[in-house]
């Protein structure tokens, strides 16, 4: 009932019957019983539902203080004269009109964001047949069958065919993914090319989609503390207002005007425009932040980003791209090349940490076979020791393995791994040293701008902070220009950096991936998880997950905050000057109540607008992502 188009229906009819006082009053002789009615009728269409939506927010606990505009609309009724405050009456309604769309309509945008399209998903048969069900029907395991321009129902991997999958749902890419067997897929995201056999592994609510909308939903629900504050006062609002009246009335009595001036003050106090001043922002800033894939848990976090002063970031996977290669292999005297591979592969068969992904990646391209561990432990930021049939390995950095009990100098060629700015992997099997593998990894090719960026953006310092190395740290921190960088660093060690910045008086973003860098993330005053989609851990314990690789998203994430809060205090500012400026004016006689209420629709109108406009921030990110692939493609086209 209370919904804006319902509303607005009522204010439709409330206008004809206000046309027709008009009209009656001004054009027929005579017609001023007709035009006196058609105006009371007006007024009485106008209030129904206005009182409505005051039953309902009495009913839902919320507080939006339309009964001022009620009480206004009566108190010019009192006054007697009938077409103006049928106009009062339809002005009120419509900028309670405009609030309650602008809140609801970016709300619903919001969670637009978040939904899966309807439609059925096939299922695979055993005989190869297809059934048709619900995506919520489906079961782990299931098969199903995703046609070109259909969307994915559940979230799985691909068993069958190649297609490319526009993604943006989830991660906020607005390029299509490509896909073969094995790569995974996601509920919510829609196939382009290519028919896909897909393996169900969650379904319904389980699915990334589904967290995604869970978190939309309490992001939206979380409040900033100075609307705590108004929500704790609101109540006072109302007496407050009528006792300024009641004042007001008092000193006023013996002027021919007086009571207008009372009319226009009720009209001027009811406080739409500030109502709307925060939510319609913050909704709308959440709402551009979760199209480009940005999710925050707590609306908090994006105020608080208009204070962040430092930047602090993991290395491996979040400046470099993640994707490493082995370039250099160094068995131990006596030792197989191959025998160095298969061990390394074995035991990195269960991380899915970036140098894990390359020992994979070359055990694959030279076709080994790889038995997976009955036993395994990954030490966070050091390495894994695994215990299979064929005795204990012990892979990762050298504190680790010396950790394990084998001598550094067990190793050939120490000196020269060393001297080298490439990550280390030492081997070690049944307390025996069997040899090292270089890894290198580069930074991603949009590292260095998003640095800049963030100084222009006033950003104090960035730093790096690193389980590598302290050579490759130094080189990586060297072709990216940042001065303060640390390797070698346990996770804890990486907590100790935020606390020692935090204790100096900086407020620190530390970006990293969700997995490994928990602790960090949680000790810095906004911890931002990238690449999150896929990692659960990371969706659920990042304060805010980048479901994205894409750094360009941080220098994004402050303007789109301080935007956010420009708005809001612009929004104020509105809303404020018409409460406080219209009480005063009215009260001193220099306010109509019928320029009152206009005012009223202007202010909710240019708030509700003003709010609006982050909604397409960073829109030109997304035009800029999908022309410079466009201009990529005609230029492999053209060589
Ligand atoms: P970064 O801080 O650069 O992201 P991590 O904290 O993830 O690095 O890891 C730090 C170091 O720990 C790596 O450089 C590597 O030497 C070692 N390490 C961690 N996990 C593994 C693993 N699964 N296999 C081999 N080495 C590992
Ligand atoms: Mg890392």
């Amino acid at each position: 009932m209370t919904n804006s188009r319902t509303m607005f229906g009522w204010a439709l009819v409330g206008l004809v019957f206000i046309i027709n006082a008009f009209i009656a009053s001004h054009c027929i002789d005579d017609g001023g019983f007709v035009a006196d009615v058609s105006a009371l009728l007006a007024t009485l269409i106008l209030l129904v539902p206005m009182v409505t939506s005051i039953v309902a927010d009495l009913r839902a606990g919320a507080m939006r203080m339309h009964e001022l505009a009620v009480l206004a609309v009566l108190a010019s009724f009192m006054q007697g004269e009938l077409l103006t405050s049928a106009c009062i009456a339809l002005f009120m309604l419509l900028s309670m009109v405009i609030e309650t769309r602008a809140a609801s309509g970016a709300r619903m945008s919001l969670e637009a964001l978040a939904r899966i399209s309807p439609g059925k998903a096939r299922r695979v048969e055993l005989d190869g047949s297809e059934s048709e069900l619900e995506g919520h029907e489906l079961n782990i395991g299931d098969r199903i069958r995703v046609r070109p321009g259909e969307s994915i129902l559940a979230d799985g991997v691909v068993v069958r065919g190649y297609s490319s999958v526009n993604e943006a749902n989830i991660t906020g890419e607005s390029l299509p993914v490509d896909k073969a067997p094995d790569s995974p897929v996601f509920a919510g995201t829609s196939n382009v090319s290519g028919v896909l056999e897909v393996r169900v592994e969650r379904a319904g609510e389980d699915t990334t989609i589904g967290k995604v909308r869970e978190l939309i939903l309490r992001a939206q629900e979380s409040r900033l503390p100075f609307v705590r504050m108004i929500d704790a006062y609101v109540r006072y609002y109302t007496p407050l207002v009528l006792t300024v009246a009641a004042t007001v009335l008092y000193f006023t009595r013996h002027y021919p005007d007086g009571f207008s001036r009372v009319v226009a003050l009720l009209v001027a106090s009811c406080p739409i425009a500030l109502i709307l001043a925060t939510p319609a922002a913050v909704v709308a800033a959440l709402s551009s932040a979760a199209r480009l894939g940005v999710l925050f848990k707590d609306v908090n976090d994006i105020e608080a980003l208009t204070r962040i002063n430092a930047f602090i970031f993991d290395k491996t996977g979040t400046l470099t791209t993640g994707h490493l290669e082995v370039t250099q292999l160094c068995p131990c005297a006596g030792v197989e090349t191959t025998d160095l591979v298969r061990v390394a592969a074995t035991a990195e068969s269960g991380s899915n940490h970036p140098i894990a992904r390359a020992v994979h990646a070359l055990a694959k391209k030279v076709n080994l076979h790889v038995e997976p561990p009955a036993e395994l432990h990954e030490e966070p930021g050091r390495g894994v020791r695994v215990r299979g049939d064929k005795g204990d390995i012990v892979v990762g950095n050298l504190p680790w393995i010396e950790a394990n009990g084998i001598a550094a100098d067990e190793f050939s060629e120490l000196e020269r791994a060393q001297a080298m700015s490439a990550s280390l992997l030492f081997v070690a099997e049944n307390g025996k040293a069997l040899g090292w593998l270089a890894v290198s990894d580069r930074p991603r090719p949009d590292a260095e701008n998003t640095l800049t960026e963030l100084g222009t953006l006033g950003i104090q310092y960035s730093a790096i902070v690193s389980g590598d190395r302290q050579p490759v740290v130094e080189r990586v921190a060297g072709e990216l220009g940042v001065t303060q960088f640390q390797g070698e660093c346990t996770p804890a060690a990486k907590v100790e950096f935020v606390e020692h910045a935090r204790q100096q008086g900086d407020h620190v973003v530390f970006v990293g991936d969700g997995v490994n860098d928990g602790p960090a993330l949680a000790a810095s005053t906004i911890g931002i998880a990238m690449g999150a989609a896929g990692s659960d851990v990371a969706i659920e314990s990042a304060p805010v997950a980048l479901m994205n690789n894409e750094l360009n998203r941080l220098p994004f994430l402050l303007t789109l905050a301080r935007r956010m809060k420009a708005a809001i205090l612009q929004n104020f500012a509105i809303g404020g000057l018409i409460v406080v400026g219209g009480i005063f004016l009215g009260a001193t006689g220099r306010l109509s109540p019928m320029i009152a209420a206009a005012l009223q629709v202007a202010g909710a109108l240019v708030v509700a607008m003003n709010s609006a406009r982050l909604i397409r921030h960073g829109e030109e990110i997304q035009v800029m992502e999908i022309t410079s692939s466009n201009a990529n493609a005609t230029s492999r086209v053209e060589s």
